[in-house]
């Protein structure tokens, strides 16, 4: 049977008069990559940063493992389980690499625990590991991408959301960019991935949503996107007769 990881019931979302979440409802189930495509400006970032309550919801529900965490802080939601990788690879720059993945985990005291996953996530990311002591600003661009998306896990999460984890990288790194979230997909990660470059995120997605101005339009299995006209013609480009 399916286990619903993320379940958000009608999320709507203003700044002042501008109602920029018109009644989002949407799930995630336990070991799927969902993707939430859409333009620019569209809501994708506000509906993630609804979910953690980091802005106000006017209305709407959201529910974690069956719990309702519609009004939980966002400390407690990352306590239980929810890491957010925000855009723009916002690591630490004068910290090093052990000190940014280290201020991944500040919730945990399990000592052991958080030395056997800062061991898989070395793993996960082998370029890290030969980077420990080196600051994080002096990384190049895909690095501290790998960088933030590696102290997300730190965290341990149930929930993995990363928002547009592909922005501003050179074609190669975009490539293993979504290679590695599938490879943490494989590990047991259940993902919402918030995706401009629709192209790469349907393809590695179980499901996806697509968002015009707050509003969910379409929704169906990634690769059933990938093929439908509308998607092809409005987000990747591609004439359609
Ligand atoms: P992008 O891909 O450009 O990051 P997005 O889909 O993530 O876009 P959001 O950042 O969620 O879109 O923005 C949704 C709408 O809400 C936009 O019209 C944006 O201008 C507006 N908005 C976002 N944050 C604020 C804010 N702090 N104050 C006022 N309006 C905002």
């Amino acid at each position: 049977m399916s286990e619903e990881v993320l379940k958000i019931e009608n999320l709507h979302v203003y700044y002042g008069s501008i109602h920029a979440l018109k009644g989002i409802s949407l799930k995630v189930e336990k070991g799927q990559i969902v993707t939430l495509i859409g333009a620019n400006g569209a809501g994708k970032t506000t509906t993630l940063q609804a979910i953690t309550n980091l802005v106000r919801k006017r209305e709407g529900r959201v529910f974690l493992n069956g719990k309702d965490i519609t009004h939980m802080p966002t400390h407690g939601i990352v306590n239980n389980g929810v890491a957010l990788v925000p855009e723009g690879r916002r690591i630490f720059p004068n910290l090093t690499v052990y000190e940014n993945l280290m201020m991944g985990a500040y919730a945990r005291t399990d000592q052991d625990g958080l030395k056997s996953d800062l061991e898989w996530v070395l793993t996960l990311f082998p370029r890290l590991r030969e980077r420990l002591k080196q600051l994080g600003g002096t990384l190049s661009g895909g690095e501290q991408q790998m960088l933030a998306v590696a102290r997300g896990l730190m965290s341990k999460p149930k929930l993995l959301m990363l928002d547009e984890p592909s922005l501003g990288l050179a074609p190669l790194l975009v490539k293993e960019v979504f290679e590695i979230i599938q490879k943490i997909r494989q590990e047991g990660v259940t993902i919402l991935l918030v995706e401009q470059n629709a192209f790469a995120a349907l393809k590695i997605a179980d499901y996806g949503y697509v968002l015009e101005t707050g509003r969910i339009v379409l929704e169906d299995a990634g690769s059933s996107l990938l093929g439908n006209d509308n998607v092809r013609k409005a987000y990747l480009g591609i004439a359609t007769e």
